[in-house]
């Protein structure tokens, strides 16, 4: 029984949650501190020593040398400074352990260092971290020991955000807000607060280590740059919720032991699509939260993976021609007292709420789709968007047959009287189906769809953080709410106003409403056709970040500066034509030192064996010198695509910095990217596997 695991008493055993405060703290710093936590006041460093005390005392407990302030800058991944607790020696040469309340509460770090899109140009090189007190520390094991981990938020010396949080809180307190005004419109006097809650799905690949190493394209950029089909694909299905294998049920089980110390609710696991891709989905929780959760949980899955001999891939499309990976976002709004906005609920009463919050929720996407787009984006799922496996760059909402038939009526006569399944329920909008769940059919498709209770956002990339696409849902959401509390706190009538405010809404906004097949071609004209719009690539969607439009939703809401919109517009241009450069130089690479030289010995060997045959005799072979010239045909092409994308990337540090570059990246780059990989494809379906200087997709994805 030693693989015995006790859940419970595992759970949350490395996280400095309200239970150990509660234990550990003295009444009224402990009462202190959970003001702080859940009412947003003001923290004194008094309250901050004592926390800070008792902190280090139980990190050391734990095994805890040093503490790092941990944030989550504008790179897609975490960072983190590591300071030990020490202090220095005393004159009979002991040292001390010590952390002060603020070094908890405040942290220095050299922003120059991150990326800030031109912020750090106006302003000091220097960046503080400040305590998010709302998320947990905790203490993380691993080769470096242990380290206590304080979340922060990350910022500039003039308070501008550098990182994803700052925002994240900020948009948190808008949607509270105005989520309250609304429902105090509908008599609720008892909620106090309204969190977005949000469960992020992380798809994930699993590779033999081995065979990675053996991949600089996997190494370097996360991603094949070149690799033709196996003969065998993902065609059969037969790998989707397919029996998991012992290798990977052995790194299952470490990974969920590993969140659940941490306190990350990892509960449902299965196969993807594709061969070797897996899933892992927490239980829901508040979202700043959920989001600082995802990162723990990817870098759990990274780690575990290194341990049992694989790597864990979290690129969006690591595999041409395979399904690529996402992370969906579920996302709905939940009060203190347990309510859920998007429930559509049981009486007609609190339906009208829904179809109120439903509404403002379709004409915020419908205003914001360019905005929503954005948030998703990500050097890897230009990829992987669109590529007929995942939700197309065009934004729409599935609402499902029931509710869909709803907002016909809505649209059509003004009220709707009944639902789908042809019960006939009392007139008037007052009075609305009792919306079953799981009434309707889901709909893989889509990038947006209602699920039952909440929206599940499919477009994220799998390696992006899921802090982006929150802010802007919580923003546009609030955005949305308090244009209709504005107009219904003034009316005379609220019934007559509440019922006018959904018919206008579903009727200025149904074009966003796409129940049918996201991935068919026809939907991209149809998409058209309605004037939505389609954003291809990241270097489109950039853009939306900067409209009047954004800038008037962000600064209202003190979400983002213009300034801040306008630095994070110029880090998305740098990141992609810095990623999309460090691709094109590591193809260079591969084909002069790898490819090339495979296919120059192969054609020798096989002219050799062609002059040897032909000295034996006159026996046929023609079939030899058949591949002799396609093999050498191709190499040629190879050459000179190989040439061109030299010269193309040879040119990008002559183009400017920002959007042009970028713009040059996508169009020219990637271009000569995809000139180079087509030779090579069809080489490696000729060339002698023995000679092939790479495990092929065929290796890397049946072979885990
Ligand atoms: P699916 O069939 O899409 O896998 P699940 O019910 O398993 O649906 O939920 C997927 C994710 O959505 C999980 O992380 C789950 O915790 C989360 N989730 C469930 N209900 C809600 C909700 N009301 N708000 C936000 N997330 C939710
Ligand atoms: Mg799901």
């Amino acid at each position: 029984m030693s693989d015995y695991v006790n859940v419970t008493e595992l759970f949350g055993c490395d996280v400095f949650n309200d239970a150990v405060m509660e234990e550990r703290l003295p009444k009224k710093v402990y009462k202190e501190l959970k003001k702080t936590i859940e009412e947003g006041k003001e923290l004194s460093l008094e309250v901050a020593d004592v926390v800070a005390h008792e902190m280090k005392e139980w990190a050391i407990e734990k095994g805890a040398t040093h503490y790092s302030h941990w944030f989550q800058p504008l790179t897609g991944v975490t960072a983190e400074k590591h300071d030990a607790f020490i202090t220095a020696p005393k004159e009979n040469g002991k040292v001390l352990m010590s952390f002060s309340g603020k070094e908890l509460i405040k942290g220095e770090s050299d922003a120059s260092s991150f990326p800030s899109g031109g912020l750090r140009a106006t302003f000091e090189a220097r960046g503080y971290t400040a305590w998010d007190c709302t998320s947990p520390a905790f203490v993380r094991h691993d080769a470096a020991g242990g380290t206590l981990c304080i979340p922060t938020a990350f910022c500039s010396y003039t308070g501008e955000a550098l990182d994803q949080k700052t925002p994240l809180l900020r948009s948190m307190e808008a949607i509270n807000t105005q989520s309250l005004r609304l429902l105090r419109l509908f008599g609720n006097t008892t909620s106090k607060k309204v969190t977005p809650s949000v469960g992020a799905e992380q798809e994930y690949f699993l590779v033999d280590k081995e065979k990675w190493l053996q991949r600089k394209d996997l190494t370097y950029t996360g991603r094949t740059l070149f690799g033709a089909m196996p003969p065998k694909g993902q065609e059969m299905d037969d790998h989707y919720l397919g029996t998991i294998r012992q290798r990977i049920s052995a790194y299952m089980k470490e990974v969920n032991e590993e969140c659940w110390k941490l306190g990350v609710t990892a509960k449902t696991q299965h196969n993807e699509v594709a061969p070797a891709q897996h899933e892992l989905a927490p239980i829901y929780a508040p979202v700043n939260i959920a989001a600082d959760h995802n990162q723990i949980m990817m870098r759990i899955l990274k780690k575990v993976a290194s341990r049992h001999g694989m790597r864990c891939l979290l690129h969006e499309k690591p595999f041409a021609g395979v399904n690529g990976s996402g992370k969906h976002n579920n996302w709905s709004l939940t009060t203190d007292d347990g309510i859920n906005l998007l429930d559509p609920g049981k009486t007609p009463h609190e339906n009208i709420q829904f179809l109120l919050v439903l509404t403002c929720i379709l004409k915020a996407v419908d205003t914001h789709a360019d905005l929503l787009r954005e948030s998703a984006a990500d050097v890897g799922n230009d990829q992987r968007l669109g590529g007929n496996e995942a939700p197309p760059a065009v934004i729409s909402v599935f609402l499902g047959e029931q509710l869909g038939d709803v907002l016909d009526q809505l649209i059509s006569t003004g009220t709707a009287t009944h639902s789908k399944k042809g019960s006939l329920l009392e007139t008037g909008v007052k009075t609305l189906p009792d919306f079953m769940k799981d009434a309707t059919d889901r709909n893989r498709t889509s990038p947006f769809a209602f699920t039952g209770n909440k929206f599940e956002f499919r477009m994220v990339g799998s390696r992006d953080s899921i802090s982006e696409c929150n802010v802007v849902l919580n923003t546009i959401a609030a955005e949305a709410f308090k244009e209709a509390c504005d107009r219904l706190e003034a009316a005379e009538d609220f019934d007559m106003a509440v019922h006018d405010l959904i018919k206008e809404y579903a009727i200025d906004h149904q074009r966003i409403v796409f129940n049918g097949n996201g991935y068919a071609p026809e939907w991209a004209e149809e998409a058209k056709r309605r004037g939505l719009p389609n954003l291809p690539s990241m270097v489109d969607a950039i853009p939306a970040l900067t409209t009047p439009k954004a800038v008037k939703l962000f600064e209202e809401f003190h979400v983002f500066t213009k300034t801040e919109l306008e630095s994070r517009a110029e880090i998305q241009y740098e990141i992609y034509a810095k990623a999309v450069n460090i691709e094109a130089k590591t193809m260079i690479d591969i084909a002069t030192k790898q490819i090339i030289p495979a296919v120059i010995k192969y054609t020798t060997v096989l002219a050799g064996s062609i002059n040897a045959v032909k000295a034996a005799g006159p026996i046929d072979v023609s079939v030899q010198m058949d591949l002799l010239e396609k093999c050498t045909a191709l190499l040629k092409d190879t050459n000179s695509a190989m040439n061109r994308l030299s010269k193309v990337v040879a040119k990008v540090p002559e183009i400017p910095e920002g959007r042009e570059r970028a713009v040059y990246c996508k169009d020219e780059v990637c271009k000569a990217m995809t000139e180079l990989r087509t030779p090579v494809d069809e080489l490696e379906m000729l060339v002698d596997k023995e000679m092939w200087p790479m495990p092929s997709y065929g290796d890397l994805i049946f072979e885990v």
